[in-house]
């Protein structure tokens, strides 16, 4: 009884669907924004069970939009949610919301890439790194276009221990979505490590998955490459992939942790050696050649592109 009580005091009253929220406040999905809505509050509720049992817990929501997952946080218990969405047009309906659930709602305009959560939640929350996680969660859908570079930049939070990671290894449920329209999100569940897989420094990490990663269709060894000035390209390479004891033919969706592990710390001594080897840019020696008006380098951007 006082089991169904609680939950009541959850539920949220009656309230227009998602459908008739975004007619009553006229807010047309922005495709230059690739915003796309999900209106069906079973998806929701599914999106935000991934999260794990949030009953009592702090979340905070990325991008509410009309606020369908927002109802799904608030029906499965959530004791606070703050949530920071950057489009006006979307305020007044979770401002609805937030009327509904007295007390519980934290509306932030703002933007998620520059929104310091360090001050969100009460501080009693914290843990330590090697505790559980907190009772601290990080839940959104978000474009693709804004998902990628957040998760570039959390990563790094997560490595600094600071944004929603000064709480302790706060847990993050992102979905990913391929194209604008595209109702069949996918769902990842992030909780980090107490000891990171790769002992490097994030920049040096993140520079060499890039690095691979940018040209994901060609073979991992042309990757590695520009991570080293011309005249050193070859022999470095060489000897990076050498020491990793990395096949040179796979792809880089083919290598394990194991291998970027052992690329990163390939590449670590390289630096070691020679400090200057981490200052280069493949980019901004690509933007030179641009300037230089005999060269031709059609070749080169395209499958840097690629
Ligand atoms: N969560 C809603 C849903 O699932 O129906 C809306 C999803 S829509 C794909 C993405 C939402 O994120 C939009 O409401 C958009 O305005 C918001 N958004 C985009 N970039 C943002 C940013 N940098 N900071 C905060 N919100 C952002």
């Amino acid at each position: 009884m006082v089991a169904a009580g609680k939950l009541a005091t959850y539920r949220l009253p009656p309230l227009p669907t998602i459908g008739e929220i975004i007619k009553l406040f006229n807010l047309r999905a922005e495709r230059q924004m690739s915003q796309n809505f999900l209106l069906d509050l079973r998806l929701t509720d599914k999106i935000v069970r991934k999260a794990g049992n949030i009953k009592n817990a702090y979340v905070c929501e990325v991008g509410p939009g009309p606020g369908g997952i927002t109802r799904s946080i608030l029906n499965a218990g959530a004791e606070e949610l703050l949530v920071v969405e950057k489009d006006t047009r979307f305020l007044p309906g979770l401002q609805m919301l937030a009327e509904a659930a007295p007390g519980r709602v934290k509306i932030v305009h703002g933007d998620i890439m520059t929104y310091k959560m360090e001050r969100a939640f009460p501080k009693n929350l914290k843990r330590n790194w090697e505790d559980d996680p907190p009772n601290v969660h990080v839940i959104g859908n978000l474009p693709f276009s804004v998902s990628t570079p957040l998760i570039v930049k959390w990563l790094e939070s997560v490595a600094n221990r600071s944004g929603p990671f000064v709480y302790g290894r706060t847990q993050l449920t992102l979905t990913f979505q391929k194209e604008v329209a595209e109702v069949d999100v996918g769902v990842v569940h992030f909780t980090p490590l107490v000891q990171p897989q790769i002992s490097q420094p994030f920049k040096l990490v993140e520079k060499v998955v890039r690095s691979v990663f940018n040209f994901r269709r060609k073979y991992c060894r042309r990757g590695v490459e520009i991570l080293f000035p011309e005249a050193q390209r070859l022999q470095l390479t060489e000897r990076m992939l050498c020491s990793a004891d990395v096949n040179p033919t796979l792809r880089p969706t083919e290598l394990s942790i194991i291998q970027f592990k052992n690329l990163c710390d390939a590449y670590r001594t390289l630096c070691d050696e020679n400090p200057e080897l981490f200052n280069y840019d493949f980019r901004e020696e690509l933007r030179m050649k641009r300037k230089s008006p005999k060269e031709t380098f059609a070749e080169e951007e395209s499958s840097y592109e690629n």
